[in-house]
């Protein structure tokens, strides 16, 4: 990898501590895994509980100053790391492909997705307005300010190993947090380089850290109870973020939880059916089926289903499985032999309750960490493929009749993160688009993210929002001013 980088000094295999690269003192590492072929890519520090409080404790210090700096200051050097990302768009996108096993075009576009956080960010940093209040009698005044919440602790997944981090990262310094960030241990590098943008651009030490290990337990532990960390931030599963809540109830510290999905795709027999078409695959088969918006089970009309079928297995059958790093490759690698054993154990148990395999069905034959893109037909709720969040390239196509029963079968689950439909009928939009349990709909329409809005789920799929002038909300608190003897 560090052949191909135009910059080589991106990439970093040492925790960022204080404005420090720091190694353990046994030169402890884990090994980060390319999942296209298997390789070794780095050999990473695997930092402990020690080195989490010293990141905290530096955070801390850092935010005595860092909560002073004036708010166009804090903005100008979120807007230099923005450039300095963007700068260096195609060594992260390599950085990426590497470890996380994404295809490239992929990558590319994660990089700027992710950058346009910090974008986003930079230019809210000058918004974070107060109020001032009517007041109950005529010698008073009641103000609102808003002020930094204080050191955040960040937990990131290793299925987007940047934007998941620039979400968290950039609103917390452009509101004058400090942060401590522990990234996923499959997708360490990104998350350093990362930092080593953010380095340049200027930050003060100890504004930004980052904690690579593979003990996530212990690391997790110490951020959730040390008293110094004022707000978690989270993006993984729904049972890890349980226990981070459960952890963080002892400070009663703020959480932002991103957790899991299991969106629906309702498509209804007016729809534009090409469009729908489209719409799905997207939705369903980037990252390899691995976000937590991916389509998980895809419902459609009953006198539209064979032709949805036909016409979407045929778009399905030209996805070209491989190495990421290949220009082909329209799809790459799962993260790991066990996220494929986890994809093949859903598909067999739906196939030994009566589903039909359309497309696909088995492991891949570019090696263990490929799953071929699959679609199951004949669903229906006893299935685990019904609940369960796949997070992997199968779509499942259920039948419905009529729109009460596809709106039951949509919120039939715990999550409720991002849901999609297809329909011309305006009426159906709003009464479904309302009925919908769900943090985020898209109507016509699955490409729904971007950092100009609120990201976020309800029921188990979570609290909080990232992106958008809400995003910038959960890293503030509000502070109410009574002036009196006027
Ligand atoms: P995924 O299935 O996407 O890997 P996880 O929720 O297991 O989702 O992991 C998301 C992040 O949470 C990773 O950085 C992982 O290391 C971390 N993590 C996993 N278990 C814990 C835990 N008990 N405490 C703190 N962090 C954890």
């Amino acid at each position: 990898l560090q052949q191909q980088l135009k910059d080589p000094s991106l990439l970093k295999c040492a925790g960022f501590i204080n404005g420090q690269w720091v190694q353990t003192k046994t030169e402890k590492a884990f090994e980060v895994f390319n999942p296209s072929t298997g390789d070794v890519v780095a050999n990473v520090a695997d930092l402990g509980v020690k080195e989490t409080q010293l990141a905290i404790d530096a955070a801390q210090a850092a935010f005595e100053k860092w909560r002073e700096v004036p708010a166009k200051q804090r903005s100008s050097l979120l807007r230099r790391w923005f450039d300095l990302v963007m700068a260096n768009q195609e060594d992260l996108a390599l950085i990426m492909t590497f470890e996380q096993g994404k295809v490239i075009a992929e990558s590319r576009g994660e990089v700027a997705y992710g950058a346009s956080y910090i974008e986003w960010f930079a230019e809210e940093a000058k918004r974070i307005y107060g109020d001032i209040l009517p007041s109950t009698t005529s010698d008073r005044r009641s103000l609102v300010i808003k002020q930094a919440v204080g050191v955040v602790g960040a937990i990131t997944p290793w299925n987007f190993p940047n934007a998941m981090i620039t979400r968290k990262v950039a609103p917390a310094l452009a509101a004058g947090c400090t942060i401590v960030l522990k990234p996923a241990s499959e997708t360490p590098l990104s998350a350093l380089a990362l930092a080593e943008l953010a380095d340049r651009a200027g930050f003060p030490a100890g504004v930004f850290n980052v904690v690579t290990g593979t003990d996530s337990k212990s690391i997790g532990a110490e951020l959730t109870s040390n008293p110094d960390v004022k707000k978690i931030t989270f993006t993984g599963s729904t049972v890890v973020g349980k226990i981070l809540m459960e952890q963080s109830a002892k400070t009663v510290k703020k959480t932002s939880m991103e957790l899991g999905g299991n969106a629906p795709v309702l498509i209804f027999e007016d729809a534009d059916l090409d469009k729908a078409v489209e719409g799905a695959l997207v939705a369903k088969f980037r990252n390899a089926g691995q976000t937590c918006i991916c389509a998980n089970r895809i419902l459609v009309q009953d006198s539209i289903y064979e032709e949805f079928i036909r016409r979407f297995t045929a778009r399905v059958s030209e996805f070209v499985l491989g190495d990421g790093l290949s220009s082909e490759s329209t799809m790459g690698p799962l993260i790991t032999k066990k996220a494929v054993a986890g994809v093949v154990s859903l598909v067999n148990d739906a196939v030994s309750l009566g589903a039909k395999v359309c497309i696909g069905g088995n492991v891949g034959s570019n090696g263990d960490y490929f799953f071929e893109p699959t679609v199951l037909r004949d669903l229906n709720a006893s299935m685990r493929l019904a609940k369960e969040e796949v997070f992997g390239p199968v779509a499942p196509v259920f039948k419905f009749g009529s729109e009460k029963e596809a709106v039951a079968m949509a919120n039939d689950t715990e999550f409720g993160l991002a849901a999609y439909m297809y329909t011309k009928d305006h009426g159906r939009i709003w009464r479904v688009g309302e009925a919908l349990e769900y943090g985020m709909v898209g109507i016509n329409e699955t490409a729904i993210s971007s950092e100009m809005i609120p990201f976020g789920g309800v029921k188990e799929s979570g609290q909080g929002r990232e992106g958008s002038k809400y995003g910038l909300e959960d890293y503030l608190e509000i502070k109410y001013m009574c002036m009196g003897d006027i």
